[in-house]
C-alpha cells in the first residue's frame, strides 16, 4: 500500500542524518523474555516477587501521599485500583501456581498473567471498567521495573539497525543505546538539553526530540529519514526526498571526516590566545572518543551514569577503577569530576528516590549527597583515591548557596581525614569547584572566592531556571534559548565577578558546543570550554579563525540587543563571515 510522506518539524538534539526503517517503542507494549528456572530456584523467584510487590507498594503509597497533600485526596485515589492489585490474593496464587508447573521465570509469568487481566477488561463494554485495563498496565510496568532491577529492556531488545520512535526514553535507557543498531533517535517528548539528547550526541547518533505525538502514524518498519541537525523528521518519504537525504548525508560524513583532520589544532584563537576545549563525557570508555576528538581535558564527567541501570551502587573500588582510567589516560591533561547528579530526570531505584511535583527543583544533585553523605562519601574516596593518577579535579553539581560548597568541602575534608589516618595517598592540593547552574549562585558567584577553585556554567539548567522554561518539556522547547538577553546577563556577570575574584571559569552546558556562541563567549571573557567530543573540531576551527578584538566587538553589539531572534541572526552572519564561505559551508553542511 502506497503511504503518504509526512514531514514532521521538531526539535535538534543530535547532529547527522539518519536513514532506516522505524523501530516504534510503544508504551503499553512490555515485552519479557522467557527464562527457564530449575525447581531448586522456585523459592527464590517467590521471594523476589515479594520484594518487587512490597516495594511498589511503598511507592505507589509514597506518589498517593505525595499526591494528596498537593492535590486533594480525589486525586490520589487514582492509586486505588493498583494497591487493590498488589493486595489481589488470587492473583498472587495464580502467578505462583504457575510458576510451579511452568518453571519459568517469574516476570514472565507475572507478565502473562497480567496482560490476560488488562484484556479481559479491555473487551469490557462499561466504559469506567475499560479504562481500568490502563491501571492494570501502569501497575504490571512499575511492579516489573522493581522485579528486571532496570527500565532499560526496551532498548536492548533491539537486534536489527533501525531507528527509535519512543514517547520517551529515560536517561537510563538512553544510557544502554547501542550505536551498532540505533542509526538514529526519535523522542516525542523533550528538549534539545534533555540527558537523551546529550547521550545521543555522545555515542553520535543522530537524534530528534519534541515532535509532539506522532506514534499514531508511523508503523514498525516504516521507512525513515531524521536530520538530527534541523531537528526534522520524514515518514516513508518519496523515492526523490530519499535521494535528496542520501546525498546530504554523504555531504554530512564527508564535513565530520574533514573536520576531524583539524582535531590537533591548537586551541587559540587567531591571534594566538590559549583557550581550552575540553570534552563531557558519561561513561569512562568515552575518553577515547574525547582523545580521538582532539580534546585538552575532561571538563565534565557526569558520574550518575555510573549509578544508572543497576539493583545496587557501585562500590567505591568499582569507582576508583572508572575514575582511574580516565584519568591517566587523559594525562597531562585535566579531568573534572562531577560529583554524584542524580534527581531531576535521573532517578534510580536503588535510592529511594521518589517521584516529586517539581523534580528539577527538588531533591537532585548535592541537595542528595548533603542529605546522605554516607552515600556521598564512597563517591569522594573514590575520587580522592584516583587523584594521584593526574591533574583529577571536582566539581559538585547545583550549588544554591554558599552553605553547600561549604558543607560539600567540609565532606570531602572529613574524607581527607579519615585517609590520613589510614595512610592513603591522595592530592592534598586537589581543586574543589561548583557548576553554576541556578541565578542565585550566578548573581552572587564573587561569595566564592576562597570557597570555589574554580566554576563551570551550566547552561543547560542555568537556562531552564532563569527563564522558567522546564529543559524536557516540549511544549516550551520554543522559549528554551541561550540567545536570551537575561541569559547572557547572566554569564556576562559570572564572567566578569569570576574575573575579578580571580576563580577560573569555564562553560560545560550545550551552549558550549554551538559554534555561534563561540565567538560572543570569547568576547565576554571566556576561556575554557566543555563540550560533546563530536563538536571539538570544529570550535577549534572557528575559534582560531576569529582574532579576539573581533570576539569584543561581537559581544559589544550583542549586549546591546533585546531581541533573541536578532541576536541569533547576528551571531549566524558573524560566523559566516568570520569563517569565510569554504569553511562556512563545511559547518552548515
Ligand atoms: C548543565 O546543567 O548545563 C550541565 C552540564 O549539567 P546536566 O546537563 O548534566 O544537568
Ligand atoms: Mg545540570
Amino acid at each position: 500500500m502506497f503511504k503518504k510522506e509526512q514531514i514532521i518539524k521538531g526539535v535538534s538534539a543530535s547532529p547527522g542524518i539518519a536513514i532506516g526503517k522505524a523501530y516504534v517503542i510503544s508504551e503499553d507494549i512490555l515485552k519479557v523474555e522467557k527464562r527457564i528456572i530449575k525447581d531448586a530456584e522456585l523459592s527464590e523467584e517467590i521471594k523476589n516477587l515479594e520484594t518487587a510487590l512490597l516495594k511498589t507498594k511503598r511507592e505507589i503509597v509514597d506518589i498517593q501521599s505525595k499526591m494528596a497533600k498537593e492535590m486533594g485526596s480525589n486525586y490520589a485515589n487514582i492509586f486505588d485500583v493498583q494497591l487493590m492489585l498488589l493486595e489481589d490474593r488470587v492473583l498472587l496464587e495464580e502467578i505462583i501456581e504457575r510458576l510451579r508447573k511452568e518453571l519459568l521465570g517469574v516476570e514472565y509469568i507475572f507478565f502473562d498473567v497480567l496482560k490476560k487481566y488488562k484484556r479481559a477488561l479491555e473487551k469490557l463494554e462499561d466504559p469506567y471498567l475499560k479504562e481500568r485495563a490502563q491501571d492494570v498496565n501502569d501497575f504490571g510496568k512499575r511492579v516489573l521495573k522493581n522485579l528486571i532491577g532496570k527500565d532499560a529492556s526496551r532498548i536492548k531488545e533491539l537486534r536489527n539497525k533501525a531507528i527509535i520512535i519512543a514517547h520517551d526514553l529515560s536517561p537510563s535507557e538512553a544510557a544502554v543505546l547501542n550505536p551498532e543498531y540505533v542509526l538514529g533517535l526519535v523522542t516525542e517528548s523533550g528538549g534539545s538539553t534533555t540527558h537523551t539528547a546529550i547521550m545521543a550526541k555522545s555515542f553520535e547518533i543522530p537524534a530528534v526530540v519534541g515532535t509532539g505525538s506522532i506514534m499514531g502514524n508511523i508503523e514498525i518498519d516504516d521507512p525513515i529519514i531524521i536530520d538530527g541537525s534541523r531537528g526534522v523528521l520524514i515518514v516513508n518519504p518519496h523515492q526523490a526526498t530519499l535521494k535528496e537525504y542520501e546525498n546530504k548525508k554523504n555531504k554530512i560524513d564527508e564535513k565530520f571526516l574533514n573536520l576531524l583532520k583539524l582535531k590537533d589544532l591548537k586551541s587559540q584563537t587567531k591571534d594566538g590566545t590559549s583557550i581550552k576545549i575540553m570534552a563531557n563525557i558519561e561513561l569512562s570508555h568515552e575518553v577515547k572518543s574525547a582523545i580521538n576528538h582532539g580534546a585538552d581535558g575532561v571538563g565534565l564527567y557526569r558520574t550518575e551514569y555510573l549509578y544508572l541501570n543497576r539493583s545496587d551502587l557501585p562500590s567505591e573500588e568499582e569507582q576508583y577503577q572508572a575514575y582511574k582510567l580516565v584519568t591517566l589516560q587523559m594525562t597531562p591533561n585535566t579531568v573534572i569530576i562531577r560529583t554524584l547528579d542524580l534527581g531531576g530526570d535521573k532517578l534510580v531505584s536503588q535510592l529511594d528516590m521518589s517521584y516529586e511535583l517539581n523534580p528539577f527543583l527538588g531533591w537532585r544533585a548535592i541537595r542528595f549527597c548533603l542529605a546522605r553523605p554516607a552515600i556521598f562519601k564512597v563517591q569522594l574516596r573514590a575520587i580522592l583515591r584516583a587523584s594521584v593518577h593526574g591533574d583529577l579535579q571536582i566539581m559538585f553539581p547545583m550549588i544554591s548557596n554558599i552553605e553547600e560548597m561549604e558543607e560539600a568541602r567540609k565532606i570531602v575534608n572529613e574524607v581527607m581525614q579519615e585517609f590520613d589516618k589510614e595512610e592513603i595517598p591522595y592530592n592534598k592540593d586537589v581543586k574543589i569547584g561548583a557548576m553554576i547552574e541556578t541565578p542565585s549562585v550566578a548573581m552572587t558567584c564573587d561569595h566564592f572566592k576562597n570557597k570555589a577553585d574554580f566554576f563551570s556554567i551550566g547552561t543547560n539548567d542555568l537556562i531552564q531556571y532563569t527563564i522558567a522554561v522546564d529543559r524536557i518539556n516540549e511544549k516550551i522547547a520554543y522559549l528554551y534559548d541561550p540567545a536570551h538577553p537575561g541569559v547572557l546577563r547572566l554569564i556576562e556577570n559570572i564572567i566578569q565577578k569570576s574575573g575579578e575574584n580571580n576563580i577560573p571559569v569555564g562553560m560545560c552546558g550545550e551552549m558550549a558546543g554551538e559554534s555561534r556562541y563561540l565567538p560572543l563567549l570569547l568576547g565576554l571573557g571566556l576561556r575554557n570550554f566543555s563540550v560533546s567530543p563530536l563538536i571539538i573540531p570544529e570550535l577549534k576551527l572557528v575559534a582560531s579563525s576569529v582574532t579576539l578584538d573581533q570576539a569584543k566587538e561581537i559581544a559589544r553589539e550583542v549586549m546591546g540587543l533585546s531581541s533573541r531572534e536578532k541576536i541569533r541572526q547576528y551571531l549566524s552572519l558573524k560566523l559566516r563571515e568570520i569563517l569565510g564561505s569554504d569553511y562556512a559551508e563545511l559547518i552548515e553542511a
